[in-house]
């Protein structure tokens, strides 16, 4: 029913005459069937209506793509390589972006962190699955946010059988690069896109984020502090320094992630004023 075309042309002629559109759920329908057309969740409405009479409807209009979580490598049926990535800092920026008026994407390797059903999420496991997906995704968005520990090396060959203890003292696991989803993202951006990296590092902190904001052709880079108790993986706080291509940088205090999302959402909003091109 909601695919229908009649249904589909009274939703664009709403739309059109400046209505709101609160997304519909995805799931099982009355029909039997399965996919779009539920109602949507009670506190998602709720959660709608609040964030369209609030004065911060600032992203409508905007598609913004989200990466969060850890990916796991496999290297046989039952063990991987991962990292301890909870995705909160991803999902609290998916769902800020979200209340702000944005259409989200978040590709979400495994994590347990609750998605609201009002963002598209696409649950990953492995950086090459990210990697397909994100690309995928990307053309079609005004920006992206890249906040997943993407594991930077997989094991070359994943045994299809539980690997089984020998008499051998040590074994060695072979590992090959895996894609990096922010640089090839980067170099496909065009001038009408947005991106924005974060950095994670444990020495040499602003020189390698500045390094890597030019190199991966970000707008701006988000430095998590790793100094700091209370920031970083698996918190529910953070501390960050946002860095810009035009040699600006913003340094916040130790806060909730749900207000450091806000943070990197008015930076974010900032870059799409500034920027000429963007729609
Ligand atoms: O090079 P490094 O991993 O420190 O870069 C961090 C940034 O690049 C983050 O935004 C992260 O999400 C992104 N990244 C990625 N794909 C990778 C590695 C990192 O998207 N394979």
């Amino acid at each position: 029913m909601w695919h229908h075309p009649a249904t589909q042309g009274n939703i664009a002629t709403l739309q059109q005459r400046g209505h709101h559109l609160i997304p519909v759920g995805i799931g099982e329908l009355a029909s039997g069937l399965s996919g779009e057309g539920r109602m949507a969740e009670p506190e998602d409405i709720a959660r709608y209506v609040g964030s369209a009479l609030s004065p911060r409807y600032d992203l409508a209009g905007k598609s913004i793509l989200i990466t969060a979580g850890p990916t796991y490598e496999p290297i046989d049926p039952v063990r991987f390589i991962g990292n301890r990535s909870s995705g909160k800092m991803g999902v609290a920026l998916a769902h800020a972006a979200a209340a702000r008026g944005a259409q989200v994407t978040l590709i979400l390797g495994p994590s347990s962190q609750p998605v609201h059903s009002n963002i598209n999420l696409i649950r990953v496991e492995t950086a090459r699955e990210m990697h397909a997906v994100a690309q995928a995704h990307w053309p079609s968005q005004h920006a992206a946010i890249l906040s997943a520990a993407v594991a930077d090396y997989r094991p070359e060959f994943s045994f299809a059988e539980k690997i089984k203890k020998k008499g051998d003292a040590s074994m060695t696991l072979e590992l090959v690069q895996n894609p990096d989803i922010a640089a090839a993202l980067g170099e496909s951006k065009t001038a009408r896109q947005l991106l924005i990296g974060f950095a994670l590092e444990t020495s040499d902190a602003e020189a390698n984020a500045l390094q890597k904001l030019h190199r991966k052709n970000f707008d701006c880079i988000v430095l998590n502090s790793m100094a700091d108790p209370g920031a970083g993986f698996n918190t529910d706080t953070n501390k960050v320094t946002l860095f810009f291509k035009n040699n600006k940088r913003a340094d916040f205090k130790l806060k909730a992630k749900q207000e450091v999302a806000e943070d990197i959402l008015n930076a974010l909003l900032e870059l799409f004023n500034q920027s000429p091109l963007t729609p």
